[in-house]
């Protein structure tokens, strides 16, 4: 008698054949109206952001990246299966990555969010806001599956992991305050209008979309170069939309389990994991009195204010600079050149204001209120990265007592790779192989 195909087998085809059509249905959407004809020598030039859609496209990426997320969190807690992370991984590639080319993507829609929060005038797509809250939403219920392959920059860092290297813990715990300084610093840009710094920095989106300035280039060539011995260093040590994920995946109802029953101590888990994020047991003799613990974290909690207050002074310093990116406060200041005979030469900008005929006080009266809101945005983004840089710093030194190997959810990725090696899931897959094959001869 024939054997029963394996559910999972039979789901990751159907997923894979869904998935590979609904991607060629969008295709339809692009390239609606053909491009005007110049008589003239005018060459049209290669626009480097992706041609605007169908709504209902939208809603198909929507719900392609529902379905990839709820396999992916089958993958990873359910069939504890890594190839069909890798098999979703190098879909998200394809699929949101080149096909749609990084657009939308969550790690962005932050500054829609932050602009749409704190300017009324700018709407967001409701596609836009799913695109943002459906991972956070698993991210609750099944931990980071998101990062497990459905991200199109997680997936194409997965893909290029050759042989991870182990950084040392502080390096791990300074380069980690990067993430949510550069989450605050792009939702101050995106709050004050000055633009959005995630895609405009966006290491990978050049080579999605085949338009990547040359330096661009080279910085996404150097993330990937540093990934195959440095996992994921876009998504440990950069990526502001990871942190939130981080944190919500911490308080997840559900997360990757490293054994399916009693850990044996093979450490095997704790070699493979690319990220650092199993934390060894601690035996009693490590774990520091429980008086001088009181003492140290009574001391970091009263410095926490202290470096909250100088990294909002700090950014407050900086804020006229950070000001300078919004495009009113640089086009009052080429004005005010202009007026006193200090500019060389105007600007496209300077010339259109001037022919709009607009009082000058208009401008600059603009340009004091968005001054005003930067100061008032760096002070706050500023108080916020010292108090997360601060709670990060006290989070990794402290000895918690561990009885087992344990996951941190927070940095964890759900890649799959420590349960794949765990000695007792090999185990168990045995005996359930042994079990299915008895249960079959005996049908037989
Ligand atoms: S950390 Fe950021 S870039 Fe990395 S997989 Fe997660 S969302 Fe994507
Ligand atoms: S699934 Fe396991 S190996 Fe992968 S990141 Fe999480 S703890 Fe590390």
């Amino acid at each position: 008698m024939k054997d029963k195909p394996a559910f999972q087998t039979v789901f990751m085809q159907a997923l894979l054949a869904v998935l590979c059509f609904t991607a060629s249905v969008p295709l339809h959407g692009q390239e609606r109206f053909p491009q005007p004809e110049f008589t003239s020598d005018y060459t049209i030039p290669t626009p480097l952001q992706p041609h605007p859609r169908q709504t209902v496209f939208d809603y198909i990426d929507t719900a392609i990246l529902i379905a990839a997320l709820a396999s992916a969190s089958l993958f990873a807690l359910k069939f504890r299966r890594r190839t069909g992370l890798i098999v979703i991984a190098v879909f998200s590639v394809f699929y949101f990555g080149f096909f749609r080319r990084g657009c939308v993507c969550p790690i962005g829609a932050i500054q829609n969010m932050a602009m749409a929060l704190f300017n009324p005038h700018f709407a967001v797509p409701i596609t836009v806001i799913l695109f943002f809250t459906v991972p956070l939403i698993f991210a609750l219920f099944t931990g980071r599956t998101f990062c497990s392959g459905v991200c199109p920059f997680g997936a194409l860092q997965e893909l290029v992991i050759v042989k991870p290297l182990r950084l040392p813990q502080w390096v791990s715990s300074v380069l980690g305050i990067i993430p949510p300084a550069y989450l605050c610093l792009s939702v101050l840009l995106a709050a004050t209008g000055s633009g959005f710094i995630i895609c405009r920095f966006d290491p990978f989106i050049g080579f999605f979309r085949f338009g990547a300035t040359f330096e661009m280039f080279v910085a996404g060539l150097l993330f990937l170069l540093a990934g195959t011995v440095v996992a994921r260093p876009y998504c440990r040590f950069v990526c502001p939309y990871g942190v939130i994920l981080g944190w919500l995946s911490r308080l997840s109802y559900r997360h990757v389990k490293i054994a399916p029953e009693e850990c044996i101590r093979c450490r095997l888990c704790e070699d493979v994991c690319p990220v650092d994020a199993i934390r060894p047991p601690v035996p009693e003799t490590m774990i520091e009195e429980r008086k001088t613990g009181i003492r140290r974290l009574g001391f970091a909690i009263l410095f926490l204010p202290l470096i909250a207050f100088g990294t909002g002074f700090a950014l407050s310093l900086l804020s006229p600079y950070l000001a300078l990116l919004h495009p009113d406060v640089r086009l009052a200041r080429q004005i005010r050149l202009e007026n006193a005979g200090e500019a060389e030469g105007t600007t496209l900008e300077s010339d259109a204001f001037r022919m709009r005929d607009v009082p000058f006080d208009a401008l600059f009266e603009r340009e004091k209120t968005v001054r005003g809101r930067m100061t008032k945005g760096a002070w706050i983004a500023g108080s916020v990265i010292g108090f997360l840089a601060g709670l990060t710093l006290i989070a990794s030194s402290r000895w918690k007592k561990r009885s087992v190997f344990e996951i941190d959810r927070r940095a964890c990725v759900s890649c799959g790779r420590c349960f794949e090696v765990c000695s007792k899931e090999q185990e168990e897959r045995r005996k359930t192989t042994l079990k299915k094959k008895e249960k079959t001869n005996e049908r037989d």
